[in-house]
């Protein structure tokens, strides 16, 4: 799993007077789960973008095992990061087709070999209901709550050591943000999972949690310790 830090990081959108992020430090230790919590602007999915350097910090830095984001090659960075966006885009081919964007020299036969030494059946099938069996199933038929499952396995099957979700239970029924949940949990050994969470539920499983508001890191802290804090 890889570690992530921003430190005293400045940030405007380019050609955009807005600072967006104003001093914005804190550390993401290996493995586990990280939440950022906070209200809607206050930087949360812009954290994101800088760890996968869609833009450059005016100040600051921003690492990834230790190392600026701008000294990685950047297909290397990439490789390395799984992201999930709340609204997932879905692909309007197969379920199959839609698992493999981003999978290593897959072709429509190799992805169920990469699902098996990965380990990762029994989550994938607990991902969309019966993919295993329904791999033919168009994408574009899917609910929004289905898009939210394949986006986050296709996520896992590429192995990535950060994984990035911008809270994508959103759009799920009880029984499966549990489901989503709980694959979020076991993977959080061998993937470092960093979530922007709006639900309590999602918050309340992190080990670590970071409120943002107005493009600042107001408190860090476990969930223990943030309620024993007023
Ligand atoms: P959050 O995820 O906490 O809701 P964001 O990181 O999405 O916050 O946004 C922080 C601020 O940056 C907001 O004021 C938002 O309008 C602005 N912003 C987000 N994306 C862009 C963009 N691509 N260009 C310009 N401003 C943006
Ligand atoms: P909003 O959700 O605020 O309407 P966007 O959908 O444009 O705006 O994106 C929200 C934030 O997520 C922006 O700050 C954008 O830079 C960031 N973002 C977009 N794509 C990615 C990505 N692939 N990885 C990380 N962050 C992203």
């Amino acid at each position: 799993p890889a570690s992530v830090g921003f430190q005293n990081v400045v940030f405007r959108y380019p050609g955009n007077d807005t600072v967006v992020h104003h001093d914005v430090s804190f550390d993401i230790p290996r493995g586990g789960m990280t939440a950022f919590v906070g209200p809607s602007g206050a930087g949360k999915s812009t954290v994101f973008a800088l760890i996968e350097r869609f833009y450059e910090v005016e100040r600051g830095r921003v690492t990834l095992d230790g190392k600026d984001v701008t000294e990685w090659p950047l297909g290397d960075l990439r490789a390395s990061i799984g992201y999930v966006e709340q609204d997932a885009p879905v692909l309007a081919g197969t379920l199959r087709e839609n698992l493999s964007i981003g999978v290593p020299d897959a072709d429509a036969a190799a992805i169920w070999d990469v699902v098996r030494q990965a380990r990762l059946e029994e989550v994938v099938a607990r991902l969309p209901q019966g993919l295993d069996t329904e791999v033919g199933h168009r994408g574009n038929k899917l609910s929004g709550g289905e898009r939210q499952r394949v986006a986050v396995a296709r996520a896992l099957l590429r192995k990535p050591r950060l994984l990035l979700l911008d809270e994508v239970t959103s759009q799920l029924d009880a029984r499966n943000e549990n489901a989503l949940r709980e694959v979020i949990g076991e993977v959080s050994g061998r993937t470092t999972v960093v979530v922007v969470a709006h639900r309590l539920s999602t918050v309340s499983m992190a080990d670590r949690i970071v409120v943002m508001d107005a493009g600042r890191v107001r408190a860090t802290g476990t969930h223990e310790q943030l309620l024993s804090r007023d």
